[in-house]
């Protein structure tokens, strides 16, 4: 017998369903699929990704949870509170098949102290973002935003090519293992530190990554070679953040660009400490968390202090979404947020618009329903030339993992279109099964987190956190498959409220209404929370496509 620790489970593929409908069926294979070892970072522990953001609270919730899904009604909603079912009620057709929340705490008592006080009771989860609200495919939802990040990083400061440059960074876990191959793509070289060498060997397997050592004259060699003849090479360096990057200062190495991806919103679970091995991290946590804690955050501060000055010597330095700049400044380093987040400094412009990280999967296992896909892309938006070479690049360089899904940045009404037209191929028959379609819960109008998606906001309303919940709201309102609220994704307990859609395309009258409705309000939520905030672009986002606003600015 399968030891209950040790079990694995796999994501259900084909056109025979065990679910009363294909809805439930799309949530039902969704969370396997979240769960397939191909997509989680620790499948037997149920943890997904970023840290110890789980699917389900244990391997019980899980078994209820499937039975309820085989048992759901086309008319009935099912609740679960932190991974766990706790009910079931008659709703109607149109209204969401699942309701999720997570983590969620009164904001007196937000904090990892509190929340690891009630997970040991069993009584919650860390949801994550896409973890606990089952919609994460892979490394592959975050490559686009890494990939659209670094772009937009190259086209400010590089006249739109990474060629010739050397990037420096950490965490090579279940996102920031996206962070090698977006490099790649944008035609620059990358180091990438991480602690754990299985974590690097993963990279290698799914090609994210193109070649790995432990020694960092090794490491040294590669990138100034590759760097030198102008081309584009990943490379996995097996150490730890804190202690690699002041070696690399005390060489005076020039890096071009500095960020990091360690998960260090998550001191205890998810950053090692400088000085000890996996094996010991391990013990200490287990034996005195406290001090784990303690020496964790110790290191943070000491990976801070060398990207700072890096920074001062010329490198472009910015907060990949971890709060690292936070925990440093907690612990003495005063000028820590001296560098800035990713969201302010290359991504805002674009949630103004409503564009954020739009996802689909493909419920056959089909491969093929994914190319039919990559074509509609092409076929709706020919004009669009970064999103095609996407496009290109992702069929030739992605590995898929668990379900054949695809991600691209799509603003408002670019996803409507996009949602409808994949209904369209369900209902002709032209995909082999319905497709799913959602979004990371980093997007523009889903999230207060005043570290990262809200940071800096112009009229300074970054912890605002009634734009989240209004999403949630709205877009049950409107009809999603499963709708999500979560607290502390990405930034970790205290420091973030966000929600998740998704919606199912079976090719019925009735999807095609709930998407027209869902596909809308979701990224419309993006243009009027930045409109509100004073934004010129999402005010002529608004205009361009007649979004209501009672009390338009200017
Ligand atoms: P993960 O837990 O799967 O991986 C973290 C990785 O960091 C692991 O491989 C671990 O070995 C490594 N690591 C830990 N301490 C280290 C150290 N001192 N030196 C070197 N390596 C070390 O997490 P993930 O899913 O990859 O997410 C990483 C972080 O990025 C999280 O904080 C997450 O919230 C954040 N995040 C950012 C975005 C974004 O768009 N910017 C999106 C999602 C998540």
């Amino acid at each position: 017998m399968v030891k209950a620790d040790k079990r694995i489970v796999r994501v259900k593929k084909g056109t025979e369903i065990e679910c009363k409908g294909w809805e439930q069926e799309a949530v039902l294979r969704m969370l396997y699929n979240n769960l397939d070892p191909e997509v989680a970072e620790i499948p037997e522990e149920l943890v997904v990704y970023g840290g110890i953001g789980k699917a389900v609270r244990n391997w019980e919730s899980f078994d209820a949870i499937v039975r309820s899904l085989r048992e759901l009604e086309n008319d009935e909603t099912l609740l679960i509170q932190s991974g766990k079912p706790v009910g079931k009620f008659r709703t109607h057709t149109a209204a969401p098949r699942v309701l999720l929340s997570n983590s969620v705490l009164v904001p007196k008592w937000a904090d990892w102290d509190h929340f690891h006080e009630l997970d040991k009771k069993g009584l919650i989860m860390y949801g994550q973002m896409t973890a606990g609200s089952w919609i994460y495919i892979g490394t592959q939802g975050i490559l686009q935003g890494t990939y659209e990040t670094f772009a937009a990083l190259a086209k400010k400061h590089y006249n739109g090519s990474l060629k010739g440059t050397i990037t420096l960074t950490a965490g090579l876990g279940g996102m920031g293992g996206a962070q090698p191959l977006a490099v790649t793509m944008n035609g620059g070289v990358v180091i990438a530190v991480d602690v754990d060498e299985e974590r690097i060997d993963k990279r290698l397997d799914t090609r994210y990554c193109d070649v790995k050592t432990d020694s960092v004259d090794e490491a040294l060699l590669m990138a100034h070679e590759a760097r030198d003849k102008g081309e584009a090479l990943s490379i996995g360096l097996l150490g730890n953040a804190a202690e690699v990057h002041h070696e690399l200062l005390r060489r005076g190495v020039k890096i071009d660009i500095v960020t990091d991806q360690t998960s260090a919103h998550d001191p205890l679970n998810g950053y090692v400490p400088e000085g000890y091995s996996l094996k010991e991290a391990a013990e200490l946590r287990g034996s005195d968390p406290k001090r784990y804690t303690d020496l964790s955050k110790k290191s943070m501060a000491k990976h801070v202090e060398a990207m700072l000055e890096f920074q001062k010597r010329g490198s472009i330095v910015f907060d990949y979404g971890n709060n690292i700049r936070q925990v440093a400044k907690d612990e003495g380093v005063e000028d820590a947020f001296a560098f800035p987040g990713f969201v302010p400094a290359y991504i805002r412009p674009l949630f103004c618009e409503g564009k954020g990280p739009f996802r689909w999967a493909a419920l056959s296992g089909d491969p093929a329903d994914i190319h039919r896909t990559d074509r509609l892309i092409k076929e709706l938006f020919p004009e669009n030339e970064a999103l095609n070479r996407w496009i290109d690049m992702a069929q030739e360089k992605v590995a898929f993992q668990g379900l054949p899904s695809r991600i691209c940045w799509l603003g408002y009404g670019e996803r409507v279109k996009m949602g409808l037209a994949i209904n369209e191929l369900v209902k002709n028959g032209e995909l082999k099964a319905p497709i799913v379609i959602g979004r990371d819960h980093l997007d523009c109008g889903s999230v207060a987190s005043p570290n990262r998606e809200t940071e800096s906001m112009m009229d300074g309303s970054d912890a605002v956190g009634d734009w989240a919940i209004l999403n949630a709201l709205i877009n049950t309102a409107a009809g999603g498959s499963w709708i999500s609220f979560h607290h502390g994704g990405g930034v970790g307990m205290g420091y973030s409220l966000h929600a998740g859609m998704v919606a199912v395309a079976d090719g019925t009258d009735l999807a095609k209404e709930r998407l027209e409705r869902v596909l809308t309000s979701d990224p419309g939520m993006g243009v009027i929370r930045h409109a509100d905030a004073g934004y010129d672009i999402a005010n002529e986002t608004a205009e361009k496509h007649g979004i209501h606003i009672p009390m338009k600015r200017g």
